[in-house]
């Protein structure tokens, strides 16, 4: 069955639904959980490909605490408060932390809270929002950009000829060296390039100002390797609520 009659079924079933245009796709906004999950069943039913999103509703707040020695364990942070995940900023060059943690809580009315606290694990320490990540996200199933592959239902798209399957599963083993774009069909990169003009079609913000560059960049400048931070949990209220139809 084609979109369009796809797109029609979920109107008539749902006509509570909400279609906005998304990035060249259809975003549908379900009216309430229930209602969503029945509209992934019917996509999966159609073999339709989509994405998810979250609502913000259900989006964890993120937060960055600084100023906690770097030796304090992760799982003292976690005892004192609510969070879902907790991230501590690492060198991994010196194999060494960093007095920089990020933390998930379940979005609630008191959970803006956590912006007024001044001590934790006995240090004084200062709370701020992260940046916005403005650098792209490419999905490694579909080699699309905006979304993780864990929310990802699209077939799986090869970055090296563009077919369906995964790209370390390619016949072509070798590195390419004037490789095709399957994103923008122009030669000299790949889909995952963050230059590429199908990505900035769409992306209104500038790249490489996000918390995690300029923490990055300040933390090399102090001293002179690169960081990453390090997810230790998943975090369980991670729950789309929006489906995009290509
Ligand atoms: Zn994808
Ligand atoms: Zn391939
Ligand atoms: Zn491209």
């Amino acid at each position: 069955m084609g979109l369009l009659c796809t797109r029609g079924e979920i109107t008539q079933k749902f006509p509570c639904t909400n279609d906005t245009l998304f990035r060249a796709s259809i975003k549908i906004s379900a009216n309430s959980l229930e209602d969503r999950n029945d509209i992934i069943i019917l996509l999966q039913d159609e073999k339709q490909e989509f994405v998810l999103y979250e609502s913000i509703a259900e989006k964890p707040i993120k937060v960055i605490f600084k100023g906690i020695h770097a030796s304090t364990p992760k799982e003292y942070v976690k005892q004192e408060l609510e969070v879902t995940t907790i991230i501590q900023f690492k060198n991994f060059k010196e194999q060494s932390l960093h007095s920089v943690f990020q933390v998930d809580i379940k979005r609630s009315a008191q959970a803006q809270q956590i912006f007024n606290i001044t001590h934790l694990c006995h240090f004084k320490i200062t709370v701020e929002s992260p940046r916005r990540r403005n650098t792209a996200t490419t999905c490694y199933k579909c080699a699309e950009f905006h979304h993780t592959a864990k929310n990802c239902h699209h077939n799986l798209r090869c970055i090296k000829c563009g077919k369906n399957h995964a790209t370390r599963d390619c016949n072509i083993q070798e590195n390419l060296p004037n490789p095709t774009c399957i994103n923008c069909n122009s030669t000299g990169h790949t889909a995952a390039w963050k230059g590429c003009p199908a990505f900035s079609k769409f992306n209104t913000k500038q790249v490489n100002s996000s918390y995690a560059n300029i923490t990055k960049r300040n933390i090399t400048q102090q001293y002179g390797n690169h960081t990453q931070p390090k997810e230790i949990a998943q975090d369980p209220f991670n729950l789309p609520s929006l489906n995009e139809v290509k």
